[in-house]
């Protein structure tokens, strides 16, 4: 068996094209666009491309917004006074803080600051209770994209084995938390996990989200099972891998994703689904 490639590119394209119309008639309707304010802290390379990347994309679709960019030297305060600032201002829709953050400053307190309205990352405690409550917020934009590309191939999770490797804020927990609201049977492993390789064989859904290359080797995946891989590693080589062993997981698999073009493509797609919704919800 040779697994289909679960196409992120592909798809991603697919939900700018949605956003971008869904755009043009919330401007039209409410006469201004909705805004999407991305904070930076720092010179960090990574977040500086992503950052750019988020910048461009929303620019594309048609959103409005700005990218407040604030050196290293930052202090807490400063920024938690910006987060306010944001809070308050009628224009902005959507705040992201973009992580890491400097050592010096406490990433918890000032995600806790963000209005959760306006939480188009989801991280606030306050949307993650809702997730985990099963209600309507704001869901972080990673496993967002992940169920968005088990929806693309005509995966439904309901009644199916699904297997978790990483419990991470982030993305773990809440792909497991939206995987059991579309009625999947959900297990959780993690780095004290006893057997890895069997909690994983009994997957029919298998999400791994862990930052380790080739983890999950490819004999630990089920013959016919979906593989969703949201592990972003580089290599020796300068490559960038996923935390799946690829070529053998594709001989078992019946879908996979590639890295890079699988699942990361997804994330500034879904983060501007949310701050379309959150613009929505504040006209409303
Ligand atoms: P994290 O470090 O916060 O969490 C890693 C998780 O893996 C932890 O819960 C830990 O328990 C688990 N783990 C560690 N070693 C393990 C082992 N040996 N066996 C089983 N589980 C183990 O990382 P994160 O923020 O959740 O990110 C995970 C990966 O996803 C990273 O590679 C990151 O770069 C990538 N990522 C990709 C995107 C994207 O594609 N857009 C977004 C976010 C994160």
């Amino acid at each position: 068996m040779t697994a289909q490639l679960i196409d992120g590119k592909f798809i991603a394209q697919k939900v700018q094209a949605e956003v971008t119309e869904q755009v043009a008639a919330f401007t039209q309707k409410h006469g201004r666009a909705p805004g999407l304010h991305v904070v930076l802290v720092g010179d960090d390379p990574a977040s500086q491309v992503y950052v750019r990347n988020k910048e461009r994309t929303s620019q594309q679709v048609g959103m409005r917004g700005a990218v407040h960019r604030r050196p290293a030297t930052l202090s807490q305060e400063e920024l938690l006074a910006l987060v306010a600032e944001l809070n308050r201002d009628s224009n902005v829709d959507g705040i992201l803080v973009q992580m890491p953050l400097p050592k010096h400053i406490d990433a918890e307190a000032v995600i806790a600051t963000i209005d959760p309205d306006k939480d188009v990352d989801g991280l606030t405690p306050e949307n993650a209770g809702l997730l985990a409550l099963g209600r309507p917020g704001h869901v972080p934009c990673t496993p967002f994209g992940c169920m968005r590309l088990l929806a693309e191939i005509g995966c439904n999770p309901e009644g199916k084995r699904a297997v978790v490797v990483g419990r991470s804020a982030l993305v773990g927990k809440p792909i497991a938390q939206l995987l059991l609201a579309q009625n999947a049977t959900v297990t959780i492993a993690h780095s004290r996990t006893q057997n890895l390789a069997d909690v994983c064989r009994e997957a029919d859904i298998l999400i791994a989200a862990v930052g380790k290359e080739a983890l999950v080797r490819g004999d630990f995946v089920k013959p016919g099972a979906v593989v969703i891989d949201v592990g972003i590693n580089r290599g020796a080589d300068g490559k960038l891998r996923g935390d799946v062993e690829f070529e053998a997981a594709k001989r078992r698999a019946s879908w996979i994703t590639p890295v890079p073009g699988g699942v990361g493509p997804m994330t500034i797609g879904m983060l501007l689904k949310n701050t379309l919704a959150a613009a929505e919800r504040r006209a409303r």
